[in-house]
């Protein structure tokens, strides 16, 4: 893990002052490193015994597709507004200053229907709930949340209660 973590590269004032970012694009060009963190993701989502693996755009579109392909199983986006073509649920998400929101295909989860929710990096929980929730508008049940970076500071998981939360990296 503490090989993943050096090949994390750390940029702080980004994208404003006092954000210390965790940029995910050194990981992603390292083969090896890579390799290790879909399989550690697959390997998590594999228990959780699911139908369906959900990415959040835009970073968690890096490893959602890779882990449902490994795992023989259909990928689907939870997007920014007005990105999706067809019919959309809408959840809307308080952001540090304002709202943000997020959109699915009303279409894209099946009553009943297991789904592992998948992004980057978990910070302050607000935008992984909203995905939970547009889930569950679907009628949907979300199996677990699968994180490469959990920012244990934020307490990211407070916003999350009753959920199985799973994360490769901790800081
Ligand atoms: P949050 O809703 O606060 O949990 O923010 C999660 C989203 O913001 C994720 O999709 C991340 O891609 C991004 N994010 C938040 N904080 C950071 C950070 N320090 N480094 C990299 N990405 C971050």
């Amino acid at each position: 893990m503490d090989h993943l973590k050096s090949l994390i590269r750390e940029v702080p004032g980004f994208p404003k002052p006092g954000i210390n970012f965790y940029d995910i694009t050194t990981l992603l060009k390292d083969a090896g490193g890579l390799g290790a963190v879909i399989h550690g993701l697959e390997a998590h989502c594999k228990d959780a015994a699911c139908d369906l693996i959900l990415g959040i755009e835009a970073r968690g579109f890096f490893f959602a597709p890779p882990v449902a392909y490994a795992l023989g199983k259909g990928f689907i986006p939870v997007r920014k507004p007005n990105k999706l073509p067809a019919a959309t649920v809408k959840m809307e998400y308080a952001l540090e200053y304002g709202t943000d929101s997020l959109e699915i295909h009303a279409d894209a989860i099946q009553p009943g229907q297991r789904v592992v929710i998948v992004d980057d990096v978990l910070a302050t929980g607000g935008t992984a709930a909203a995905a939970a929730k547009l889930v569950e508008k679907l009628g949907g049940t979300v199996a677990s949340l699968a994180f490469v970076i959990e920012l244990d500071f934020l307490n990211g998981r407070s916003k999350l209660p009753g959920y199985d939360v799973f994360s490769l990296l901790h800081y």
